[in-house]
Order: structure tokens, then C-alpha cells, then sequence
């Protein structure tokens, strides 16, 4: 698995985003995040038993919390 460039919604900057993994109640979830602007691009839970992770991608707008 390796990282790629994505282009970030929020301040157009393109690179690798940062990786943060935090331990929650359904399972481990990872946040990326943009190097430029710190936002989350996205965020996807990584699930044991579950080998494709459930991908949310953050869009440029306004949303309500995560769950
Ligand atoms: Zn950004």
C-alpha cells in the first residue's frame, strides 16, 4: 500500500497527504491530511475482517460532523 498525491479540495495543493490513525469504537480509522493546509482530505475506517476500507471522501463544503 502505498501513498499517492491527491490533489487537495480545500487549498488546490497537490502532494501526499499525512496519515493519521486513531483507535475508535468501530474500528481504526485513518484521517489524511493535507500537507499544505492541514485539512482532512479524507478518511476511511480500517476494519479487521474488512480488506477493502470504506473510503469517505471530503468534499470542498460545508458538512455536518462525522457521525
Ligand atoms: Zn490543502
Amino acid at each position: 500500500m502505498s501513498d499517492k498525491e491527491v490533489k487537495c479540495p480545500w487549498c488546490g495543493a497537490v502532494g501526499v497527504p499525512t496519515s493519521l490513525i486513531t483507535q475508535k469504537e468501530p474500528g481504526d480509522v485513518v484521517q489524511r491530511y493535507c500537507g499544505a493546509c492541514k485539512q482532512i482530505i479524507a478518511s476511511y475506517l480500517l476494519s479487521a475482517g474488512n480488506f477493502f476500507p470504506k473510503i469517505r471522501v471530503f468534499e470542498n463544503k460545508y458538512v455536518g460532523g462525522d457521525e
